[in-house]
């Protein structure tokens, strides 16, 4: 499947909640679903009553669009989420969670998890010290994310700047002295902050 070309706010509006696709666009008055929360068409007034395979379709939608990924890549994840001990929904946001463009986009180093992307897609990061381009790239517990020294330029000293003043998800930390992200643990469903129910996606692909 190709990549999902509709504007982003439309996304949002759509589902009817903020999914954050734009960086700092999203916290601000600005946002589509401050000024417009219902969905677009000329028909959208109208409330119309979902079924329950709309509901678990939705939330499925809603998380794919959250992380940026194709319905392939959706059912691999899905797929490695039932391999792994635990609850298979936990599973399946925890891998999403620890996703190298999820990282950097939580810990404030890009300004969006699209933003990340680019930045990785340049090279400009390494994990436990190895150059890594992979969006996608999964971090374990222990793993450091650090600017690459070659990379080590003004622009991107910049991005890291701001990191510290930051709250950043109490599975992640930084060290301020190695410009670097350590992912402290795996994050538990609590520390995923995600307003999806990830119970009906697993239903949903369960069906
Ligand atoms: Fe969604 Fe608002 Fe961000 Fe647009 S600005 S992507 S509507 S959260």
């Amino acid at each position: 499947m190709g990549r999902y070309l509709e504007a982003s706010c439309k996304i949002c509006r759509r589902n009817r909640e903020k999914l954050y696709l734009k960086g700092a666009r999203c916290e601000s008055a600005k946002c589509a679903i401050e000024k417009r929360n219902y969905p677009p068409g000329i028909r959208s007034v109208v409330t119309r009553k979902t079924s329950e395979y709309g509901r678990r379709l939705r939330e499925k939608q809603k998380l794919r669009f959250f992380y940026s990924v194709s319905e392939t890549q959706m059912r691999i994840y899905f797929k490695k989420a039932l391999q792994l001990k635990g609850i298979a929904g936990h599973n399946l946001l925890s891998l999403f969670e620890r996703r190298l463009d999820n990282v950097l986009f939580r810990a404030k180093v890009a300004k969006s998890r699209k933003d990340a992307r680019q930045l990785i897609r340049h090279g400009h990061f390494s994990v436990n010290g190895g150059k890594v381009n992979i969006t996608s790239y999964t971090l374990k517990a222990g793993d450091v994310v650090a600017l690459r020294v070659a990379e080590g330029d003004g622009f991107m000293l910049t991005r890291l700047e701001g990191v510290k003043e930051k709250t950043l998800p109490s599975w992640l930390s930084y060290d301020e002295k190695e410009k670097s992200v350590k992912v402290l643990h795996i994050p538990t469903r609590d520390e995923i902050d995600i307003p999806v129910e990830e119970q009906l996606i697993v239903e949903f692909y369960s069906m």
